[in-house]
């Protein structure tokens, strides 16, 4: 058996073109386009390619995009300032701060100043609340993207049972929630987890996302289990040429792709997906911050 590639590119592209759709009939209701608003503080490359990347495919979508770009020596104080102006402006709908900001700016203090209604990364206090309590919000891009592709790849979540590898606020704890709102056996795993091959050879779903290039061996997958690898790892790739470099997952994609049901290949996996929930999350925000109601089936 080889496992099926899930081809998140294809379902992201699917993703845009959809959010593109429904916000160009909610724009003639509202008057406007969503409009996503990107804050980039300082000359991060990483992030200069992200927010690139992010202003690209929103406006290919013909959503509205603003790009604020403030240089590295901005303070924490001209960081929030600049939050609560677009907090107070009504033609934006949604709020994204890239990370990481400069050393001088705590990222927490910034993000707790985004409205929450705006807030489609995810992140706030609030956000994360509205999660545990079940409560409509704004879900976190890639973990909802992660939820996406397993219900596409395997229907009805509901008993499966998924091990999320990572706990940190941005993956691992939202994922967990996200598939435990879909009636699935959550147990979420970290660097203190014992004997975690044993682990993940009980998952159905299996999503490390961890940051280590291919942690995730072949004997700790299930014959048939679905993996959804979040990890992005950039290692040596000498094969390549000199000083060449490639881009792995968490996963060891060769090891486990004889066997596995399914697997999200790296780049092109889950990667691509956490753009298009934040268009998605950008219609959303435009919808319910104007009182108007999304087709059911967005
Ligand atoms: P963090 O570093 O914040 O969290 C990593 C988690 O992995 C921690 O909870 C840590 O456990 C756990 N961990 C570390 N080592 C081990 C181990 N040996 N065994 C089990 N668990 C371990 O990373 P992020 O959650 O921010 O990101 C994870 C990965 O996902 C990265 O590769 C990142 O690049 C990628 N990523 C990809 C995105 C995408 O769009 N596809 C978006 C965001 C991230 P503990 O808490 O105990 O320290």
């Amino acid at each position: 058996m080889s496992a099926e590639l899930i081809d998140g590119k294809a379902v992201a592209a699917e993703i845009d073109a959809r959010a593109g759709e429904v916000g160009a009939e909610l724009a003639k209701e509202i008057g406007r386009a969503p409009c996503l608003a990107v804050v980039l503080i300082g000359d991060d490359p990483a992030s200069e390619v992200y927010v690139r990347n992010k202003v690209k495919r929103t406006e290919a979508a013909g959503l509205k995009s603003i790009e604020i770009r403030k240089p590295a020596e901005t303070t924490e104080a001209e960081a929030i300032e600049i939050v609560r102006g677009l907090n107070a402006d009504d033609s934006v709908d949604g709020i994204l701060v890239q990370m990481p900001l400069p050393d001088q700016i705590d990222a927490n203090r910034v993000i707790g100043e985004i409205d929450p209604d705006k807030d489609v990364d995810g992140l706030t206090d609030v956000s994360a609340g509205r999660i545990v309590l079940g409560k409509p919000g704004l879900r976190p891009c890639t973990p909802a993207g992660c939820v996406l592709l397993a219900e596409r790849a395997l229907g009805d979540l509901s008993g499966k049972n998924v091990v999320v590898i990572g706990r940190s606020i941005l993956v691992g704890k939202p994922a967990a929630l996200l598939f435990l709102e879909k009636n699935a056996t959550v147990t979420i795993a970290h660097s203190r987890t014992k004997d975690l091959p044993a682990l993940c050879r009980t998952a159905d779903i299996l999503v490390p996302a961890v940051g280590r290039p291919e942690m995730v061996k072949g004997d700790w997958v299930k014959p048939g289990a679905c993996v959804l690898d979040v990890g992005i790892n950039r290692i040596d790739a000498p094969e390549r040429g000199e000083g060449k470099t490639r881009l792995v997952g968490d996963a060891a994609f060769d090891e486990i792709v004889g066997h596995a049901g399914w697997i999200t290949p790296v780049p092109g996996g889950i990667g691509p997906m956490t753009i298009a929930m934040l268009l998605r999350n950008t219609v959303i925000a435009a919808a319910t911050r104007s009182g108007k109601n999304l087709p059911a089936d967005f």
